[in-house]
């Protein structure tokens, strides 16, 4: 899968599990990036193509990274508030007007609480781009990429091709259950809920076809 299917699987599932309604549209936010931080090991591919085909699917996609960049993520954010100044700014340059004070207040109660609330939704967010990447591997001409989570420990790799990747099918999926969402604006959970058991029963009917 590419960027917007990962983006869109973890905003799926955040939603699914109604974390918005305890913590704010920011987790969802978090579960979004997260989402896609595993792919941070394709970047040597800008500076040199070797270091690419050794690092991809190796580095980022390992569990202890994703434990790492989640605490980092989540810490970042509970001290800092980064999603919400991101968001301030894109709301300023685009409206040209701040976001008011109510969606800018973050509403902690806890610190280490939120840092846990944070850190684990982003660790679950990565790991659910671990699933999507073995799942999604291979096709038109394509070799399988298989995924090495126990990286540096170990190099076992792991790939259960169940769909080509680029397959067209989850996004339609996934994109369906957004826009049904905003026509709707009720059942939020369920509607994301519903989305992701369509993206499994679709994976796993190609699969067998
Ligand atoms: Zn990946």
């Amino acid at each position: 899968m590419t960027t917007p299917e990962h983006t869109l699987v973890g905003i799926h599932f955040a939603l699914a599990v109604s974390l918005d309604r305890y913590t704010g549209w920011r987790i969802v936010a978090m579960a979004a990036v997260a989402s896609n931080v595993p792919d941070w090991d394709g970047l040597p591919m800008l500076f040199d193509m070797q270091r690419f085909e050794s690092g991809h699917r190796v580095w980022g996609h390992s569990l202890l990274s994703i434990f790492l960049t989640s605490l980092l993520m989540g810490s970042a954010q509970v001290r800092w508030d980064w999603i919400g100044k991101v968001a301030n700014w894109s709301h300023l340059k685009f409206t040209k007007r701040p976001l008011v004070a109510d969606d800018l207040d973050p509403k902690l109660s806890s610190a280490w609480l939120m840092v846990l609330a944070y850190s684990g939704v982003a660790m679950v967010s990565q790991i659910l781009h671990l699933i999507c990447d073995m799942v999604a591997s291979g096709g038109k001409g394509l070799s399988h990429w298989a995924i090495e989570p126990f990286w540096p420990f170990s190099s076992q790799a792991f790939v259960y091709p169940l769909i080509a990747w680029g397959d067209v099918g989850p996004t339609v999926i996934l994109m369906s259950g957004l826009i049904i969402m905003a026509k709707r604006r009720s059942q939020v959970a369920l509607t994301s809920g519903l989305t992701l058991l369509g993206l499994c029963a679709y994976l796993m009917v190609r699969s067998l076809f």
